[in-house]
């Protein structure tokens, strides 16, 4: 059953495709950063053949940097938790950070077809992993999503106005107290874990086809 948590908790993930739009459900991302050890639902979805993937993207980038003599940091030894004044905590693990030289880089490997999401993701590493860091003081940083046939570059321009606001923006609602609207549609549900005893809006099915014809055109 779920238990409402003290503090609003939100992992990275839950925002970046909020903010991509390539989501829509903003309700998903509200009730898992107000609540835990609710009753999940198996979502549709191959996870150990994703980490196993996931896992020889990420050993074979930290090989490659590590041969071009960047010190290399991989998964847990990035996670971080940054708490907020409003009492929100936003939560990430970079897939990979690498330094040599005062430069830095914070990577995500993607083993799917790239999304914009995937760029908003380091972004937001690259905003949160620096603070109170030790480890990337003084050192000039920059991400890049890698995917398994080729590698997006991330500059520090991309931590413009703009981001910063939206992400502030979004964070302050997911982690409000005011719920979020639920938008059922099957392409989102089929991914949500969250199950009928706190959602009963789920859409199961895939929509009828739309096609009609007609004498407009
Ligand atoms: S099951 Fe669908 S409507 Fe319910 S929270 Fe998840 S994405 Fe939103």
């Amino acid at each position: 059953m779920a238990v409402q948590r003290t503090d609003p908790y939100i992992w990275v993930t839950w925002l970046t495709k909020l903010l991509a739009g390539e989501a829509m459900c903003e309700w998903s991302s509200w009730f898992r950063a107000h609540h835990k050890d609710y009753d999940k639902l198996p979502a549709d979805f191959d996870l150990a053949g994703w980490t196993i993937d996931h896992r020889e993207l990420v050993n074979a980038r930290r090989e490659q940097l590590l041969d071009a003599g960047f010190t290399v940091y991989i998964e847990d030894e990035n996670a971080f938790k940054r708490i907020g004044q409003t009492g929100i905590v936003v939560s990430g693990k970079p897939d990979i950070l690498a330094i040599k030289d005062g430069v830095g880089v914070i990577e995500d490997c993607k083993t799917g077809r790239p999304r914009t999401s995937d760029q908003l993701q380091v972004l937001v590493y690259m905003l949160l992993l620096p603070i109170r860091n030790p480890r990337v003081e003084g050192v000039s940083l920059s991400g890049r999503v890698a995917y398994k046939t080729n590698m997006v570059d991330i500059p520090a321009t991309g931590l413009d106005d703009t981001f910063r606001t939206r992400f502030v923006d979004l964070v302050r609602k997911v982690g409000g107290d005011k719920p979020l609207p639920k938008s059922p549609a099957w392409a989102e549900c089929r991914w949500c874990d969250i199950g009928p005893a706190d959602c009963l809006y789920r859409v199961s099915e895939p929509p009828e086809s739309a096609e009609a014809e007609t004498d407009l055109f």
